[in-house]
């Protein structure tokens, strides 16, 4: 049976960023674009041209897309007429493959929001898509509220798609704008408006206030929608759209869907959807969701010894999907409850061989249960577990030593009699047979900390180059009588590549520095720094 196409539609930059938080430059802005394109996104809404000035420069600058570009905006306004209207003049004129307009389909809202009749919101639609057409543009209409509208007037909401469709709109786009919709009211709604508009020219752009605009979307999928609007990893106001992140996997790897429907995302655009998400992050400077379906780094972690035994054998046995095909990792947790089997498994991870009646087996669990006792939490960063393993089964090397450090702090107040809070720290440290001091300033003790010890490593320090920080987490535990500091830093290399180190002391600097030292180490251990 020959498979359908349905098709993907993304709005990360133009309503995700309505994001709490989220602040597109053109740079982030033509960088995303890029990845989606990438991935293999059909349609990407770049934002509203006009309306301001990232945008307007957004549909200006060049662009090589595979992608339906698409700008953003609204229909005419009422009681004007389409070639006398501003607004519309520059959205037409935009440098565009494609126009999505959004009108009311609620007669409420037509009345209340919009002040005019119903007859004369159809009208703005019809005019809006035909001047569209006539610019030689593909044509989408997102009706607004359109499952409210639906519920309270049926005929209406409908009437408001039919008139794009009519025109000569390629898609016209049913938004639960309020994301109030269950799956079960979307796929009876959808179902009622595939039978007057075909459903390979009915899209849906569900939100996420209930948890469940991934549901929705698939529930309109399944009553005859042919087009998916969502955004990566669900960024978007209030609760978010609808998880493209998500959604993706779901249609290329579970049967019934993928069975029936192609997507533009290949096999080689799924595998690198998990990059894709956390590059995301970066751009937004938030830690990656650890807990994300699919690509976090949690989604296919397991933690109790038995299962690990079980996945070492056949890993089907406790995944879902395998976790390569979305550029995601197995990982088995390393904690107190870990047996034998999860140690082994975890070192296969991260490429170390190691013979499961090796003596050193049984001495790493050892020192990783007393770590733990104390604080440390290796599950949560396995770079400093792979060191740990690593130092016990004797493969790390001195590569060089912190012989002191210095860390002061000082308050006081600058020429301008501003209260000012200074940090320095003074590192020094022995690379062979070579001493060297270094001194830098931070914002906080830390980061000033940091700054020293990667100031001057001598002929190491062209591997730690392009180490940076990219996140920083610290927790008070109170454990038996005194309370200790957990730091757990996370680092990045030139490529990308992230990694997560773990210090506990009651002394928080001396937490962090063991953190910062074992970020370093694990780099050139990684980097296969020469001794
Ligand atoms: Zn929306």
């Amino acid at each position: 049976m020959a498979r359908e196409r349905l098709y993907l539609f993304d709005t990360t930059l133009r309503d995700g960023a309505q994001t709490n938080g989220v602040d597109f430059t053109l740079a982030d802005k033509l960088a995303i674009a890029s990845m989606l394109d990438e991935l293999g996104v059909d349609y990407v809404e770049g934002g509203y041209p006009g309306a301001n000035p990232t945008d307007t420069e957004l549909f200006a600058a060049p662009r090589k897309l595979k992608t339906t570009f698409t700008a953003f905006g609204m229909t005419r306004r009422p009681g004007r007429s389409a070639s006398n209207d501003p607004g519309l003049a520059m959205l037409l004129d935009a440098k565009a493959d494609a126009i999505c307009f959004v009108a009311k389909s609620w007669d409420y809202h037509v009345k209340v929001a919009l002040e005019t009749t119903l007859e004369e919101n159809i009208a703005s639609i019809r005019d809006s898509v035909r001047a569209a057409k006539a610019k030689g543009r593909e044509v989408l209409l997102d009706c607004e509220h359109f499952f409210d509208g639906y519920k309270a007037n049926p005929d209406y909401a409908l009437a408001c798609a039919k008139a794009a469709y009519e025109e000569g709109a390629r898609w016209v786009v049913l938004c639960d704008t309020n994301g109030g919709a269950l799956p079960h009211e979307v796929e009876e709604i959808v179902g009622a408006v595939v039978k007057a508009i075909p459903g390979d020219h009915v899209g849906i752009h569900a939100h996420n206030d209930t948890e469940q605009a991934v549901a929705n979307s698939l529930a309109a999928v399944r009553a005859g929608a042919r087009q998916i609007q969502g955004t990566l990893n669900g960024l978007g106001e209030r609760c978010g759209n609808a998880n493209l992140v998500s959604i993706i996997p779901t249609l290329k790897l579970k049967a019934d869907y993928a069975g029936k429907f192609d997507i533009g995302v290949t096999d080689a655009g799924l595998h690198k959807l998990a990059h894709i998400s956390h590059a995301l992050d970066e751009r937004l400077n938030r830690a990656p969701n650890r807990h994300a379906p699919y690509v976090g780094d949690s989604a296919f972690a397991t933690k109790a010894g038995i299962h690990a035994s079980a996945i070492m054998k056949d890993p089907a046995t406790y995944e879902h999907v395998a976790p390569d095909t979305v550029g995601n990792k197995r990982k088995v947790l390393v904690s107190e409850q870990a047996g034998k089997s999860n140690v082994l498994a975890e070192l296969e991870r991260v490429g170390i061989k190691a013979d499961k009646d090796d003596p050193r087996i049984g001495r790493l669990l050892d020192i990783v249960k007393e770590r733990e006792a104390i604080g440390y939490a290796y599950e949560a960063a396995d770079a400093s577990f792979e060191l740990l393993a690593r130092r016990t089964l004797g493969a790390v090397p001195d590569y060089f030593d912190v012989t002191q450090f210095d860390v002061t702090v000082e308050q006081r107040y600058n020429a301008v009699g501003d209260r000012v809070t200074v940090a320095m720290a003074v590192v020094k440290v022995k690379v062979g047979d070579q001493s060297t001091i270094s001194a830098a300033e931070g914002n906080g003790p830390v980061n000033a900390l940091d700054q020293a010890l990667r100031k001057d490593l001598g002929k190491y320090q062209k591997y730690i180059d392009g180490l940076s920080l990219s996140d920083f987490r610290v927790r008070i535990l109170n454990s038996g009588t005194e309370a200790v500091t957990r730091v757990l830093i996370e680092s990045e290399d030139e490529n990308g590549e992230r990694w997560t180190t773990i210090g506990v002391s009651p002394n928080i600097i001396d937490a962090s520095f063991q953190a910062l030292m074992d970020s370093i180490v694990f780099k050139l251990v990684k980097s296969k720094a020469p001794v």
